[in-house]
């Protein structure tokens, strides 16, 4: 065996049963031109179609695949760091398991990864997406790059290569929400972005629904910025203005016209209005402050059922 540094390739894998044959045999006919020692760690997120069963027998006759299998659904990004913890390489390149990211672009990410770079991310020539999740991917970058200002540059594709030294900077990050691309993003790490192609699922679907990406934006924004909480305050700020302004109306028209303003309407309108604008403020705090519940528990990020090594 060579000396070059080992290669790891993180898989999470859910539900994609229709898909684990080629995609392990597409790795490994990648990885064997690559003419380095590799493994292939591939977590099964709690499938429950048969993809860990199609895998553990993949398995019988593989050495370079190594599996591990989580007890229940905890989500890619969960799945992705368990891999990242189980693997060894010193080079370690996580891709998605449905093969939208081809793994024959592999090669292109390793030889991007010069000496001076520690991370390559990968934008997609051309996405082979439905328009829904075209639209919800942009929407969360959006988003996402607002939030975060110029200074962080969000990439948050799923098919990137780095050295092992990024994932010891990734576990330095005690956050509840390890959301691996954003983090990865904020650490600001010399990075380099490349060219790659997108195929098209050819098999199952997308576990990304709108509604799922929603989510995520809302984790995202609670998660790493404390925006929602300056909102309010800018909220409180507006309210108190207006009420001001009001009853300097409400006064003058008393003291200077001798107008008493009698606005059953009116007032129910103000009055629904900040009334909205509190319980929203409220919910923003409890956002949060479910947050700091959900750090101060501790729980671990998933829960390993098995590992085959
Ligand atoms: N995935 C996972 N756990 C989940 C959802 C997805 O491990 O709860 C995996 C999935 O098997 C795939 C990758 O994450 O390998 C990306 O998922 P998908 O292709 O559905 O997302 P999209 O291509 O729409 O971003
Ligand atoms: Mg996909």
């Amino acid at each position: 065996m060579d000396k070059k540094p080992k290669i790891s390739i993180v898989v999470p894998v859910y539900n994609e049963e229709s898909l684990v044959e080629e995609l392990v045999s597409r790795l490994k006919s990648v990885c064997d031109g690559l003419n380095r020692s590799y493994e292939i760690v591939i977590v099964d997120d709690g499938s429950d179609d048969g993809s860990f069963e199609k895998l553990k027998r993949i398995k019988e006759t593989d050495e370079a695949l190594r599996l591990i299998r989580l007890t229940r659904n905890f989500g890619q990004q969960s799945a992705v760091l368990a891999g990242f913890r189980m693997s060894q390489g010193d080079i370690v390149v996580q891709l998605d398991s449905d093969l939208q990211n081809p793994p024959e672009e592999i090669p292109k990410l390793l030889t991007a990864l010069t000496d001076d770079i520690d991370l390559v991310t990968t934008v997609h020539k051309k996405r082979q997406d439905g328009l829904l999740r075209v639209i919800g991917s942009k929407f969360l970058r959006g988003f996402g790059q607002m939030l975060f200002g110029e200074s962080v540059k969000l990439n948050l594709s799923s098919f990137r290569a780095m050295r092992r030294s990024v994932i010891d900077k990734i576990e330095t990050c005690r956050d509840r929400s390890r959301y691996m691309a954003v983090l990865m993003s904020w650490m600001g790490l010399p990075s380099v972005e490349i060219e790659v192609e997108h195929h098209a699922r050819k098999k199952g679907e997308t576990k990304y629904s709108f509604l799922t990406l929603f989510k995520l934006s809302w984790d995202l924004v609670t998660g790493y910025s404390s925006f929602p909480l300056r909102l309010v305050t800018y909220m409180g700020l507006f309210g108190a203005f207006m009420g001001f302004l009001m009853m300097a109306f409400l006064l003058y028209q008393r003291i200077a016209n001798g107008i008493l303003i009698e606005g059953f309407v009116v007032l129910s309108a103000v009055f629904a209005f900040f009334a909205g604008v509190q319980l929203l403020s409220i919910g923003f705090l409890g956002e949060y402050l479910g947050r700091v519940h959900s750090q101060i528990q501790g729980r671990p990020d998933y829960i390993v059922e098995k590992v085959m090594d």
